[in-house]
C-alpha cells in the first residue's frame, strides 16, 4: 500500500505583511514533512502572478509545490503561456480548476469546464504535470444532479488527472459513499479529503454556504452558543475535525489535504493530535 498522501494548501499574500505572515506560517509548518503544498489561484485569474510568485519561493524553500491553475475566462493562449512559465520553473504539480467568475465579471472564455483544462494539459505537456483535479463528496452547488456531478467528476478523471482533492465536508460518510460511487464508474485515482480547520463561526458558516459544504446542526448549534469565546471555539474544532480526520484515514482515506488558512496554529495542532 502506498503511503498516505499529507499536504497543505496556502492562498497568495496580497501585502508585504501577509508574505512575511506567510513565511512565519512555512517555517513552522514545513519541518511536519508535507508531500506537497498547494496554492490556489484567484478567481479570473486575479492572482496569477502572485500564485506564481509564491510557487517559486516555495520551491527554493525545498519543498515540491503545486500551483492552482482555474480557466474559466481565460483563454487557450494564455492558458499556454501559464503552462510554459511553471515549465520553466521546474513545477510538475498542478491542481486544476474550473474556477468562478466574479459576477458581472468578463465572458467564460474558451474553457467551459475543468474537463478540457486537463485534456488541454495533457495535449500540451503530456506527463509533465502531476495533475490534481477537485471534487465533491456533498456535490458541487452547481450539479444538475448528484448522477451527473458524478459523471462529470469521472470524466475529469478519464481527461488525464492523477489525484483528486475534495471540497471540505464534516460528513465522512458523504466521502466513503463518494469514493465507492466514482469507483464503480471506473475511477481509480486517489481522492484525497481537504480538511478545514475549524476556529471561527460566522467565518465557516459564509464559506460553507457559499461552497455548498454542510456543517451539521449540531456543530453549528455548539459552535453558536460559545459566542466570542475563540479559545471555546478552537478547542471543540480541533477535537471535531481531529475525530473526522481519525475516521477517515481508519477508513482507507490516502492521506489528507489540510486548508491552512495561511496560518499554522489549527493544522499542526491536528497533525501533532493525529501523530502524523
Ligand atoms: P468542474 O469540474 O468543471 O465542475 C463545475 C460544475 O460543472 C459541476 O457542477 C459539474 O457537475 C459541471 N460540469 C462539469 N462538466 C460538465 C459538462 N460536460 N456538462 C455540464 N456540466 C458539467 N477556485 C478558484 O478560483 N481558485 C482556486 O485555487 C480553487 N481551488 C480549489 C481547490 C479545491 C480542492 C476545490 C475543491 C475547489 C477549489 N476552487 C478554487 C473552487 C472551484 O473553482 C469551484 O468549486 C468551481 O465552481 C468549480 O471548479 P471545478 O474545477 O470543480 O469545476
Amino acid at each position: 500500500m502506498t503511503q498516505p498522501s499529507f499536504s497543505f494548501e496556502f492562498f497568495p499574500p496580497k501585502t508585504a505583511d501577509g508574505a512575511e505572515k506567510l513565511r512565519a506560517t512555512r517555517q513552522q509548518l514545513f519541518p511536519l514533512g508535507p508531500k506537497f503544498v498547494s496554492v490556489t489561484f484567484g478567481a479570473g485569474g486575479s492572482t496569477q502572478q502572485g500564485t506564481l510568485d509564491t510557487v517559486v519561493e516555495i520551491q527554493r524553500e525545498g519543498v515540491e509545490a503545486a500551483p492552482h491553475l482555474s480557466c474559466v475566462g481565460s483563454t487557450r493562449e494564455n492558458i499556454r503561456e501559464i503552462l510554459q512559465t511553471y515549465r520553466q520553473h521546474g513545477i510538475r504539480h498542478i491542481v486544476a480548476l474550473r474556477g468562478d467568475l466574479p459576477s458581472g465579471m468578463g465572458e467564460i472564455g474558451e474553457f467551459r469546464y475543468a474537463s478540457e483544462l486537463v485534456e488541454f494539459i495533457r495535449a500540451e505537456t503530456g506527463d509533465w504535470f502531476h495533475v490534481e483535479v477537485a471534487a465533491y463528496p456533498e456535490y458541487h452547488p452547481q450539479a444538475r444532479s448528484p448522477r451527473l456531478d458524478l459523471e462529470h467528476f469521472a470524466n475529469k478523471v478519464k481527461a488525464g488527472a492523477n489525484a483528486a482533492i475534495t471540497q471540505y465536508f464534516f460528513n465522512a460518510d458523504a466521502y466513503f459513499r463518494f469514493v465507492d460511487d466514482v469507483a464503480r464508474l471506473g475511477v481509480q485515482v486517489p481522492i484525497v479529503p481537504g480538511i478545514m480547520p475549524i476556529t471561527n463561526y460566522s467565518q465557516m458558516m459564509r464559506f460553507s454556504e457559499m461552497c455548498g459544504a454542510e456543517v451539521p446542526r449540531w456543530i453549528a448549534k455548539r459552535l453558536e452558543g460559545f459566542g466570542d469565546d475563540r479559545e471555546a471555539i478552537r478547542a471543540f474544532g480541533l477535537d471535531v475535525v481531529t475525530g473526522l480526520c481519525e475516521r477517515l484515514l481508519a477508513g482507507g482515506a490516502p492521506g489528507l489535504h489540510f486548508y491552512t488558512l495561511n496560518a499554522a496554529s489549527a493544522t499542526k495542532a491536528m497533525w501533532q493530535r493525529l501523530g502524523l
